[in-house]
């Protein structure tokens, strides 16, 4: 076990943030989790409630926030297009006023701070597969463009704080990343297929299936963002953190509709407005800067998924 930090995770009760405060717990270090729960979850953190090295505050970062630590992970932003959508005012906020709170708090400390920023600041992308020079295909005025045009404000942020204070940043862009402690209801195309597979549901499909996501497992996600964090200081990003593997929505559907052995039929559903068409990370910084690769083939992610989506259907707090 390497040196104890103090760490605040922003949005640590959320899917991804619950794994990071666990596997930042296990490397021996002080976790503080901050969130609003909108779209976080207390089930998420019931392994770390009542661990000694672990606090929550229930705080939006909207707001300022100050407390003493050595590191500082931002992750607070709902990010299925579901939730950020239902108040887009507030996911605006929350990447843009967040992003500031937290850097401030950064710039005081004289600490690192890791940006969970996302593909969709490609937007719709015309460049396959994506690289990080890519400057993207943004809709500023659209439905979607309160999460991704509030993420580009939070990088444009995090650079300008890293030029301007010296900030230590690290701005990762996630792409899709799937597995246990999504929430079932919160609409991705992973939950949604795999409940509705195991329910027997009709699997909706929007438009016609032919758009292509890239999947990465959580645990090779978070093996990326706690690596980035380990890098020296002039390693900023951004870096895609993501698997470059891609598929066709459409046949993610069968391939779980194959897994769960379910009868569920394909319904085709009216595609939402901007809904980008293909998605695939070039992952060569990533491999280059942190060593690292996905090792989760999707079929493996998914068994494991879904037999964590078994056991959350068949739970009384399920409805
Ligand atoms: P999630 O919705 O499960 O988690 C987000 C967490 O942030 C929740 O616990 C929520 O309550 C909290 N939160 C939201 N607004 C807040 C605020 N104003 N103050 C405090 N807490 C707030 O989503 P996730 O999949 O775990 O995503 C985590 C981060 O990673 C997000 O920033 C998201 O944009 C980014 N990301 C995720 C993916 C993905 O595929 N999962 C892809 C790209 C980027
Ligand atoms: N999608 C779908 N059916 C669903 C949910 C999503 O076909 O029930 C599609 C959606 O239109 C998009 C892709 O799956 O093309 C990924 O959607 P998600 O909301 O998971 O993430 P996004 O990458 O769009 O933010």
């Amino acid at each position: 076990m390497g040196k104890s930090y103090r760490v605040l995770v922003a949005g640590g009760s959320g899917f991804l943030g619950s794994h990071l405060c666990e596997r930042l717990i296990n490397e021996g270090n002080r976790v503080i989790c901050v969130d609003n729960f909108c779209t976080g979850r207390e089930e998420n953190l019931a392994s770390l409630l009542q661990h000694p090295r672990f606090s929550l505050i229930r705080h939006d970062i909207t707001a300022p926030i100050d407390v003493e630590v050595d590191a500082i992970y931002n992750l607070a932003s709902p990010a299925s297009p579901i939730h950020y959508q239902k108040d887009p005012i507030q996911t605006a906020k929350t990447s843009c006023l967040g992003a500031l709170h937290l850097l401030e708090l950064a710039r005081r400390l004289g600490c690192k701070i890791f940006q969970a920023s996302t593909s969709e600041v490609y937007g719709d992308p015309f460049l396959h597969p994506q690289p990080e020079s890519y400057w993207g295909h943004v809709n500023p005025i659209g439905l979607r463009s309160c999460y991704d045009e509030g993420k580009r404000m939070a990088e444009t942020l995090f650079f300008d704080y890293h030029r301007v204070h010296g900030v230590k940043i690290k701005v990762g862009r996630i792409f899709n990343t799937y597995g246990p402690r999504m929430d079932p209801q919160d609409g991705r195309v992973v939950s949604n297929f795999i409940v509705q597979a195991l329910q027997d549901a009709a699997m909706t499909v929007y438009g016609k299936g032919e758009q292509t996501r890239s999947f990465c497992y959580v645990d090779d996600l978070i093996e990326a963002i706690v690596r980035f964090m380990k890098t020296p200081d002039f390693v900023t990003g951004p870096i895609n953190l993501g698997n470059p593997t891609e598929y066709r929505v459409i046949d993610l559907a069968h391939q779980i509709v194959a897994l769960t052995k379910s009868p569920s039929k394909i319904l085709f559903c009216p595609l939402p407005s901007d809904d980008p068409k293909q998605r695939r990370p070039d992952i060569n910084l990533a491999k280059q800067l942190l060593d690292w690769e996905p090792r989760v083939p999707l079929e493996q992610g998914l068994m494991h998924t879904i037999n964590y989506f078994e056991r959350e259907i068949k739970s009384p707090a399920f409805s």
